[in-house]
């Protein structure tokens, strides 16, 4: 019975060894620039009726080109993990596998999701759009604001994307389409011209849409820092 003994003693003697280990505190939890912050994107169109038919596609890049409902969601799937990564929780109004209904009761798609955008509790609500004009010359990108609580989050998500691309920085706008039913800052971003050539066709690139949604992540940040 001598060897269980010892056995049991050297067992007891490792397990108080490692207390320190076992019993410790956890970690400090780490700050992140986001962490506590509730965000919710908004890949603009693509609303699906009951019978699964898109009732609003949104733009479309010339010759057939991109859909603009599809590069909203590609960069907004992109714009996720960052965030993610800064620590903020993040909805999507919409993806892929699970898209945005159409809802009789309702009096209108952006209106229900900037409803949806309240209901989470969003710190902010970022709507991404691309636009499209009759002209082919018209380029750059554009942060509509609504209230003047959003003024400050579109400016800064605007300098953050006119940092990367300076030459098509079209500044930001005061517009009443933009979720005046949001009670958290809210901006709409159009992220180029779908109508104009160059960047018809460098939207619909996967190296245009990261690059797209590192700017607008980093902009997000910047307004959470100030
Ligand atoms: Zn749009």
């Amino acid at each position: 019975m001598k060897t269980p003994t010892r056995l049991r003693v050297l067992l007891v003697t490792l397990l108080l060894c490692r207390g320190g280990v076992l019993y410790s505190d956890p970690p400090p939890a780490i700050s992140l620039p986001l962490t506590g912050k509730i965000i919710v994107l908004d890949p603009g169109h693509a609303v699906k009726d009951e019978s699964g038919k898109i009732i609003n596609p949104g733009a479309r890049a010339r010759r057939f080109g991109a859909w603009e409902r599809d590069v909203a969601l590609g960069v907004a799937l992109k714009v996720v993990p960052l965030l993610e990564a800064q620590g903020a929780k993040v909805y999507l109004t919409r993806t892929g596998s699970n898209p945005w209904r159409y809802n009789r009761m309702k009096r209108s798609d952006n209106r229900s999701r900037a409803i949806f955008a309240n209901v989470v509790r969003a710190n902010a609500y970022v709507r991404l759009h691309c636009d499209w004009n009759r002209s082919h010359k018209l380029h750059g990108f554009t942060s509509y604001y609504f209230r003047w609580g959003s003024r400050t989050l579109a400016k800064t998500i605007q300098r953050s994307v006119g940092r990367t691309w300076p030459g098509r920085d079209d500044g930001i706008q005061r517009r009443s389409f933009v979720s005046a039913s949001a009670k958290m800052p809210a901006v709409l971003l159009e992220m180029g011209y779908l109508s104009n050539p160059k960047e018809g066709k460098e939207l619909a690139t996967d190296t245009h849409q990261t690059a797209l949604a590192q700017v607008i992540a980093q902009g997000i940040v910047d307004y959470f820092k100030k």
